[in-house]
């Protein structure tokens, strides 16, 4: 790069974040990482909602980033037991949740130099050869600034106002969830995921026992039940052919049920993408693409995207904005394939 140290400010410490701070350190980027968020050990608000994920984060991840890569599989979890139904492949082994995800990244980043500021949030942005964020006791000038606030896209809009023109692309297909939690008793299966999704694909239900004896169980599209007990529920499950799962969701007492419609999926893009008058900035993670809520979807589609910063990192050009416009160039191409992949686009 060719400012000796540049300074890095990156917004959001969820997965993109943490990720995207690790790689700009190891590039030799001088690295702060903020989030309103009091802590690390504060969940996300999606957190609760547990994710899984294989532990393996991907070829691309461990060919650009293998450290990154490295301490992911060494989070996951060693006996999870996933099964898709109705097939009933039945799989153990080894899956990754977010809060580990989150863990072991936050280490990488930490040992990778990053500076952590928590309980913060920006206020404003300006800029003139550098960005300056404005928070309620401060500001902080960077170089380079990240935006990796998941949906809520603080950056975006904060640039949007600054006259950058960008432009928010949304599919008009949300999804109508419904999600029940509740307790499970001790001597009910643990670490259980078991997804439903039939070829037709108008509703999936999947289930997880957690570790922590949470259950959740969330049923996508049409015709969820009214249920409000663990066998209410089984019941219903029961009525879809879904033994394997009324069987744990049975021994369940009583359940909280929310039912939500989730955004459409959306990718973030620039009417002017090589905007002379900006600093350097990028966006990463959901903050740039926000993929159809599907199984274990979100968070690869993260670590592809850290896969693509890595390789730029080490390849790319050495001054910060021709770098970032590099970097924004290959999420955004990275991110359609990405809807591709999920297929919410398909190739004229
Ligand atoms: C209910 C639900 C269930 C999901 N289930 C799965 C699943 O099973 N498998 C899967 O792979 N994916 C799943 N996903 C998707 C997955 O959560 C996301 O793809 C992933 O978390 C994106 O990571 P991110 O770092 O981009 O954003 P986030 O995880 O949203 O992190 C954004 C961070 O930015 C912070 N922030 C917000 N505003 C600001 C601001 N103004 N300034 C600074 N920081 C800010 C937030 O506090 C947060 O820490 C699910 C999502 C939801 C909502």
């Amino acid at each position: 790069m060719a400012l000796p140290d540049p300074t890095a400010l990156v917004l959001g410490a969820g997965p993109a974040g943490l990720g995207a701070a690790a790689l700009l350190a190891r590039a030799g980027a001088r690295v702060t990482c903020l989030d309103p968020r009091t802590g690390p050990e504060q969940a996300a608000a999606q957190a609760e909602h547990v994710h899984i994920l294989p532990p393996d984060p991907g070829p691309p991840l461990r060919k650009a980033a293998p450290e990154l890569a490295a301490a992911l599989s060494g989070a996951a979890a060693p006996d999870w037991h996933y099964l898709r139904l109705p097939e009933g492949a039945a799989r153990t082994g080894p899956f990754l949740s977010r809060d580990a995800a989150e863990t072991a990244l936050h280490a990488a980043a930490t040992a990778a130099g990053v500076t952590f500021d928590y309980g913060v949030r920006p206020r404003a942005l300006a800029h003139d050869t550098q960005f300056e964020v404005a928070f309620q006791d401060g500001a902080r000038r960077a170089d380079i600034l990240v935006d990796a606030t998941g949906a809520h896209r603080w950056v975006a809009d904060a640039l949007d106002a600054l006259g950058a023109q960008l432009w928010l692309d949304e599919i008009a297909a949300p999804g109508r969830y419904c999600t029940w939690s509740g307790a499970l008793p001790p001597e009910a299966p643990r670490r259980h995921a078991m997804l439903w999704q039939p070829p037709d694909a108008e509703a999936s239900i999947y289930l997880i026992a957690r570790a922590d004896r949470r259950l959740y169980v969330t049923w996508r599209g049409a015709g969820a039940p009214e249920a409000s007990t663990g066998p209410e529920l089984a019941e219903a499950l029961s009525r879809h052919g879904l033994g394997a799962m009324a069987e744990i969701a049975a021994a369940a007492g009583p359940l909280a049920r929310i039912g939500y419609v989730a955004p459409p999926p959306r990718l973030l893009g620039m009417e002017r993408p090589g905007d002379p008058l900006l600093p350097a900035w990028f966006t990463i993670g959901d903050a740039l693409v926000q993929t159809p809520p599907r199984f274990g979807f979100g968070m690869a589609s993260v670590f592809l995207q850290l896969a693509e910063l890595a390789s730029v990192l080490d390849g790319g050009p050495p001054e910060p904005s021709l770098l970032a416009a590099a970097v924004r160039e290959r999420l955004a191409a990275m991110a359609e394939g990405v809807w591709l992949q999920a297929g919410v686009l398909s190739v004229a």
